[in-house]
């Protein structure tokens, strides 16, 4: 042992500096928020409620039901019902998410070749029953409405799945529900 780590030891070097440390927080700014009451922004393309992205165009999903987010889901939490309709092209008659067991890792987003799904950055949808978190096709279409709105949708694209941006030529129109 050398002298100075004897005098570390002896001296309880380490403990005191510890102490100071605690010492000089104990007065600074508190950094916790009173949530709900003190909210801050989510940070742009956290992974909070799902949507289906609505074509501008059409009104309607852009969706075509090929069903490969629900085989790349690790949850195994989408639901995808089609049926066939004119030449041979798939009609989407139900998509739902059971949110509860989603572990927002992206991999639905990752896997759609039609940019037609996305994680909102809303993420307060508490609630007393499971049931709420069943989420059908209409519901997820209005979560984009909701909170896509705008040029919102194709900048998300942008920053953060770049090479689908270019499946979100036009920006969907807001409709009904609350930004
Ligand atoms: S984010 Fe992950 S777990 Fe959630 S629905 Fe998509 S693929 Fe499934
Ligand atoms: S991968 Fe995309 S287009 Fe295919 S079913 Fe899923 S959301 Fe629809």
């Amino acid at each position: 042992m050398t002298v100075k780590e004897f005098f570390k030891k002896t001296l309880f070097i380490e403990i005191i500096k510890g102490l100071a440390l605690t010492l000089s927080r104990l007065f600074s700014h508190a950094v916790t928020r009173q949530y709900p009451k003190e909210k801050r922004e989510p940070f742009p393309g956290s992974r909070g409620l799902h949507a289906l992205v609505r074509d501008a165009e059409t009104g309607k999903e852009k969706c075509v039901g090929c069903g490969l987010c629900a085989a790349m889901c690790p949850s195994q939490c989408i639901y995808i019902y089609t049926t066939e309709g004119e030449e041979n092209k798939k009609i989407v008659d139900r998509y739902e998410i059971e949110v509860l067991r989603c572990v927002y890792c992206a991999f639905c987003v990752e896997a759609c070749p039609f940019a037609a799904l996305v994680l909102t950055e809303h993420y307060e949808y508490s609630d007393y029953s499971r049931d709420a978190f069943y989420y059908t096709k209409e519901q997820l279409l209005e979560n984009w409405d909701k909170y896509m709105a705008g040029s919102k949708g194709k900048e998300y694209f942008e920053r953060f799945w770049g090479p689908k941006s270019k499946d979100i030529a036009e920006v969907s129109p807001p409709r009904g529900g609350n930004s």
